[in-house]
Protein backbone atom coordinates (compact mmCIF):
# COMPACT_ATOMS: atom_id res chain seq x y z
CA UNK A 1 0.00 0.00 0.00
CA UNK A 2 1.49 3.28 -0.79
CA UNK A 3 2.53 6.12 1.89
CA UNK A 4 -0.66 7.94 0.97
CA UNK A 5 -3.18 5.82 1.78
CA UNK A 6 -1.48 4.65 4.88
CA UNK A 7 -1.55 8.01 6.62
CA UNK A 8 -4.84 8.52 5.28
CA UNK A 9 -5.94 5.13 6.67
CA UNK A 10 -3.91 6.21 10.07
CA UNK A 11 -6.17 9.53 10.00
CA UNK A 12 -9.66 8.36 9.31
CA UNK A 13 -9.68 5.35 11.88
CA UNK A 14 -8.37 7.84 14.29
CA UNK A 15 -11.15 10.36 13.92
CA UNK A 16 -14.26 9.31 14.90
CA UNK A 17 -12.88 8.23 18.05
CA UNK A 18 -11.41 11.78 18.55
CA UNK A 19 -14.97 13.54 16.93
CA UNK A 20 -17.19 11.40 19.33
CA UNK A 21 -16.93 9.81 22.44
CA UNK A 22 -17.12 5.43 22.82
CA UNK A 23 -15.85 3.52 20.37
CA UNK A 24 -15.56 2.49 16.90
CA UNK A 25 -15.59 -0.61 14.79
CA UNK A 26 -12.88 -0.61 11.94
CA UNK A 27 -13.86 -2.86 9.04
CA UNK A 28 -10.91 -2.83 5.89
CA UNK A 29 -10.36 -4.57 3.06
CA UNK A 30 -6.91 -3.61 1.24
CA UNK A 31 -5.51 -4.95 -1.88
CA UNK A 32 -2.33 -4.13 -4.08
CA UNK A 33 -0.69 -5.91 -7.07
CA UNK A 34 1.41 -2.87 -7.45
CA UNK A 35 1.25 -3.85 -11.08
CA UNK A 36 -0.85 -0.92 -12.84
CA UNK A 37 -0.24 -2.58 -16.81
CA UNK A 38 -2.40 -5.41 -15.45
CA UNK A 39 -5.07 -3.61 -13.69
CA UNK A 40 -5.24 -1.55 -17.13
CA UNK A 41 -5.20 -4.54 -19.78
CA UNK A 42 -7.64 -6.71 -16.80
CA UNK A 43 -10.04 -3.33 -16.25
CA UNK A 44 -10.59 -3.22 -20.47
CA UNK A 45 -11.98 -6.73 -20.30
CA UNK A 46 -14.39 -5.90 -17.68
CA UNK A 47 -12.04 -6.71 -15.05
CA UNK A 48 -11.93 -5.72 -11.81
CA UNK A 49 -9.66 -8.04 -9.64
CA UNK A 50 -5.95 -6.63 -10.34
CA UNK A 51 -7.10 -3.06 -9.68
CA UNK A 52 -5.30 -1.87 -6.03
CA UNK A 53 -8.17 -0.78 -4.11
CA UNK A 54 -8.83 -0.50 -0.35
CA UNK A 55 -12.12 -0.19 1.57
CA UNK A 56 -12.61 1.04 4.89
CA UNK A 57 -15.63 0.92 7.08
CA UNK A 58 -15.52 2.92 10.35
CA UNK A 59 -19.05 1.80 12.38
CA UNK A 60 -19.76 4.53 15.15
CA UNK A 61 -23.18 4.60 17.24
CA UNK A 62 -24.95 2.13 14.50
CA UNK A 63 -24.07 4.71 11.49
CA UNK A 64 -21.23 3.70 9.07
CA UNK A 65 -18.76 5.98 6.67
CA UNK A 66 -17.31 4.12 3.97
CA UNK A 67 -13.95 5.07 2.23
CA UNK A 68 -12.58 3.97 -0.91
CA UNK A 69 -9.45 4.24 -2.21
CA UNK A 70 -8.92 3.77 -6.07
CA UNK A 71 -6.29 4.91 -8.97
CA UNK A 72 -7.47 7.88 -10.31
CA UNK A 73 -6.54 9.21 -14.28
CA UNK A 74 -5.57 12.54 -14.45
CA UNK A 75 -6.95 12.85 -18.16
CA UNK A 76 -3.35 12.90 -20.22
CA UNK A 77 -3.27 10.56 -23.05
CA UNK A 78 -1.60 7.14 -22.27
CA UNK A 79 1.89 5.93 -24.40
CA UNK A 80 2.56 2.57 -23.36
CA UNK A 81 5.42 2.30 -26.05
CA UNK A 82 6.83 5.03 -23.87
CA UNK A 83 6.27 3.33 -21.05
CA UNK A 84 7.96 0.14 -22.45
CA UNK A 85 10.85 1.86 -23.45
CA UNK A 86 11.61 4.00 -20.14
CA UNK A 87 10.97 1.45 -18.39
CA UNK A 88 11.62 -1.84 -19.91
CA UNK A 89 14.02 -1.04 -22.55
CA UNK A 90 11.48 -1.25 -25.24
CA UNK A 91 10.65 -4.97 -24.99
CA UNK A 92 7.46 -6.22 -23.72
CA UNK A 93 8.87 -8.91 -22.91
CA UNK A 94 11.39 -7.84 -20.34
CA UNK A 95 7.87 -6.65 -18.44
CA UNK A 96 6.84 -10.50 -17.93
CA UNK A 97 10.08 -11.34 -17.01
CA UNK A 98 10.54 -8.23 -14.42
CA UNK A 99 6.67 -9.33 -13.16
CA UNK A 100 8.42 -12.99 -12.47
CA UNK A 101 11.08 -11.51 -10.43
CA UNK A 102 8.36 -8.95 -8.71
CA UNK A 103 10.89 -5.88 -10.03
CA UNK A 104 8.25 -4.39 -11.47
CA UNK A 105 6.73 -3.52 -7.80
CA UNK A 106 9.64 -0.95 -7.85
CA UNK A 107 8.79 1.02 -10.82
CA UNK A 108 5.09 1.09 -10.11
CA UNK A 109 4.77 4.25 -9.03
CA UNK A 110 6.62 5.96 -11.79
CA UNK A 111 4.51 4.15 -14.19
CA UNK A 112 1.16 5.13 -12.82
CA UNK A 113 2.79 8.51 -12.89
CA UNK A 114 3.70 8.70 -16.81
CA UNK A 115 0.07 7.54 -17.17
CA UNK A 116 -1.27 10.30 -15.32
CA UNK A 117 -2.54 8.11 -12.72
CA UNK A 118 -2.63 8.31 -8.94
CA UNK A 119 -4.23 6.77 -5.85
CA UNK A 120 -7.15 8.72 -4.68
CA UNK A 121 -9.44 8.09 -2.04
CA UNK A 122 -13.17 8.66 -2.09
CA UNK A 123 -16.14 8.96 0.96
CA UNK A 124 -19.16 7.20 0.15
CA UNK A 125 -22.50 10.00 0.64
CA UNK A 126 -25.79 9.71 -0.59
CA UNK A 127 -24.97 11.76 -3.74
CA UNK A 128 -22.25 9.50 -4.99
CA UNK A 129 -18.07 9.54 -4.13
CA UNK A 130 -16.69 12.60 -3.11
CA UNK A 131 -12.91 12.79 -3.26
CA UNK A 132 -11.09 13.10 -0.19
CA UNK A 133 -7.32 14.09 1.22
CA UNK A 134 -6.02 14.08 5.11
CA UNK A 135 -4.77 17.60 5.43
CA UNK A 136 -2.89 17.34 8.95
CA UNK A 137 -4.88 15.02 11.15
CA UNK A 138 -8.68 15.92 9.12
CA UNK A 139 -10.18 14.68 5.91
CA UNK A 140 -11.52 17.40 3.58
CA UNK A 141 -13.18 17.02 0.08
CA UNK A 142 -11.48 17.93 -2.58
CA UNK A 143 -13.34 19.24 -5.70
CA UNK A 144 -13.11 18.39 -9.11
CA UNK A 145 -14.33 16.01 -11.94
CA UNK A 146 -13.55 11.87 -11.17
CA UNK A 147 -11.63 9.96 -13.89
CA UNK A 148 -11.26 6.09 -12.78
CA UNK A 149 -9.42 3.72 -14.72
CA UNK A 150 -12.27 2.79 -17.15
CA UNK A 151 -12.43 6.46 -18.41
CA UNK A 152 -8.82 6.16 -19.53
CA UNK A 153 -9.86 2.73 -20.85
CA UNK A 154 -13.09 4.26 -22.89
CA UNK A 155 -11.21 7.05 -24.27
CA UNK A 156 -8.49 5.46 -25.30
CA UNK A 157 -9.34 2.13 -26.83
CA UNK A 158 -6.49 1.64 -29.49
CA UNK A 159 -4.03 2.93 -27.13
CA UNK A 160 -5.27 0.45 -24.65
CA UNK A 161 -5.19 -2.61 -26.97
CA UNK A 162 -1.24 -2.14 -27.46
CA UNK A 163 -0.78 -3.16 -23.75
CA UNK A 164 -3.73 -5.90 -23.99
CA UNK A 165 -2.32 -7.94 -26.58
CA UNK A 166 1.29 -8.26 -24.87
CA UNK A 167 -0.51 -10.01 -21.70
CA UNK A 168 -2.89 -11.90 -24.01
CA UNK A 169 0.34 -13.13 -25.82
CA UNK A 170 2.68 -13.96 -23.32
CA UNK A 171 0.96 -14.32 -19.98
CA UNK A 172 -0.85 -17.76 -20.13
CA UNK A 173 -2.24 -16.64 -16.41
CA UNK A 174 -3.66 -13.57 -17.28
CA UNK A 175 -5.62 -15.50 -20.73
CA UNK A 176 -6.56 -17.62 -18.21
CA UNK A 177 -8.10 -15.50 -15.76
CA UNK A 178 -9.96 -13.35 -18.15
CA UNK A 179 -11.57 -15.79 -20.08
CA UNK A 180 -13.03 -17.49 -16.64
CA UNK A 181 -14.27 -14.40 -15.62
CA UNK A 182 -15.83 -13.91 -19.34
CA UNK A 183 -17.24 -17.33 -18.88
CA UNK A 184 -18.66 -17.12 -15.22
CA UNK A 185 -21.78 -15.21 -16.04
CA UNK A 186 -22.57 -13.61 -12.29
CA UNK A 187 -21.43 -10.65 -13.44
CA UNK A 188 -23.74 -10.31 -16.23
CA UNK A 189 -26.71 -11.65 -14.66
CA UNK A 190 -26.02 -8.81 -12.25
CA UNK A 191 -25.93 -6.26 -14.76
CA UNK A 192 -29.00 -7.52 -16.03
CA UNK A 193 -30.73 -7.26 -12.56
CA UNK A 194 -29.83 -3.89 -12.25
CA UNK A 195 -31.61 -3.15 -15.87
CA UNK A 196 -34.41 -4.72 -14.85
CA UNK A 197 -34.86 -2.29 -11.73
CA UNK A 198 -33.59 0.63 -13.01
CA UNK A 199 -37.00 2.25 -14.04
CA UNK A 200 -38.39 0.61 -10.97
CA UNK A 201 -40.36 3.31 -9.02
CA UNK A 202 -38.55 4.54 -5.76
CA UNK A 203 -39.78 2.23 -2.46
CA UNK A 204 -41.89 3.79 0.22
CA UNK A 205 -40.14 3.16 2.58
CA UNK A 206 -36.56 1.91 3.60
CA UNK A 207 -36.24 -0.97 4.76
CA UNK A 208 -33.12 -3.53 5.50
CA UNK A 209 -33.04 -7.12 5.09
CA UNK A 210 -33.10 -8.41 8.94
CA UNK A 211 -32.25 -12.14 8.81
CA UNK A 212 -28.86 -13.71 8.35
CA UNK A 213 -27.44 -13.47 4.68
CA UNK A 214 -24.79 -15.87 4.01
CA UNK A 215 -25.11 -17.39 0.41
CA UNK A 216 -27.43 -17.95 -1.75
CA UNK A 217 -29.65 -20.99 -0.96
CA UNK A 218 -29.16 -22.61 -4.41
CA UNK A 219 -25.98 -21.87 -5.64
CA UNK A 220 -24.32 -21.18 -2.49
CA UNK A 221 -22.36 -18.56 -4.13
CA UNK A 222 -21.32 -15.84 -0.85
CA UNK A 223 -23.50 -12.70 -1.22
CA UNK A 224 -20.38 -10.94 0.44
CA UNK A 225 -19.07 -10.50 -2.97
CA UNK A 226 -22.57 -9.59 -4.58
CA UNK A 227 -24.40 -6.16 -5.53
CA UNK A 228 -27.61 -7.98 -5.15
CA UNK A 229 -29.76 -10.50 -3.10
CA UNK A 230 -33.65 -11.46 -4.67
CA UNK A 231 -35.47 -12.68 -1.46
CA UNK A 232 -38.01 -14.57 -3.95
CA UNK A 233 -40.50 -16.95 -4.86
CA UNK A 234 -38.60 -19.81 -6.84
CA UNK A 235 -41.43 -22.26 -7.28
CA UNK A 236 -42.10 -24.62 -4.74
CA UNK A 237 -40.76 -22.21 -1.46
CA UNK A 238 -39.02 -18.44 -0.68
CA UNK A 239 -35.46 -18.29 -0.87
CA UNK A 240 -32.28 -15.89 -0.69
CA UNK A 241 -31.04 -15.85 -4.09
CA UNK A 242 -28.60 -14.64 -6.60
CA UNK A 243 -28.92 -12.57 -9.49
CA UNK A 244 -28.00 -15.46 -11.51
CA UNK A 245 -30.43 -17.88 -9.82
CA UNK A 246 -33.35 -15.73 -10.14
CA UNK A 247 -31.95 -15.53 -14.15
CA UNK A 248 -32.70 -19.16 -13.48
CA UNK A 249 -35.29 -19.86 -11.35
CA UNK A 250 -37.14 -16.55 -10.36
CA UNK A 251 -40.82 -16.01 -11.40
CA UNK A 252 -40.64 -12.19 -11.12
CA UNK A 253 -40.28 -9.36 -9.01
CA UNK A 254 -43.39 -7.66 -6.99
CA UNK A 255 -45.43 -8.21 -4.07
CA UNK A 256 -45.70 -12.27 -3.61
CA UNK A 257 -43.01 -12.97 -6.16
CA UNK A 258 -39.52 -11.49 -5.06
CA UNK A 259 -37.96 -8.58 -3.40
CA UNK A 260 -34.37 -7.02 -4.86
CA UNK A 261 -31.81 -5.97 -2.56
CA UNK A 262 -28.83 -4.06 -2.53
CA UNK A 263 -25.67 -4.36 -0.36
CA UNK A 264 -24.85 -0.74 1.03
CA UNK A 265 -22.80 0.43 4.15
CA UNK A 266 -25.94 -0.08 5.87
CA UNK A 267 -26.77 -3.47 5.27
CA UNK A 268 -28.94 -5.23 2.49
CA UNK A 269 -31.57 -2.18 1.41
CA UNK A 270 -34.55 -3.44 -0.31
CA UNK A 271 -34.29 -1.18 -4.02
CA UNK A 272 -37.42 -3.27 -6.11
CA UNK A 273 -40.38 -5.74 -6.31
ZN1 LIG B 1 -27.22 -18.51 -6.71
Amino acid sequence: MSRTAKSFLRTAAASPAERKPGSATIELIAYSPEDILRAIASSAFGFPGYVPTFRLDIVHDGETERFIGLPEWDGTKPDFAKVIAQHFNGDDFSYFLACHFGENRTMNRDIMTDLGLRYSVFRETDAGPERVRVQSSIIVPVKGEIRSINHLIDAHVDEVHQIVAPFKRIDQGFAQTIQAFINNDMPLAERRLAELIADAPAQEEVSYWMGDLDACDVCEHPFALLRFMVDGDIGPCCANICARCFNQHGVGLGTGYGQVYESTPEGWLCVAG
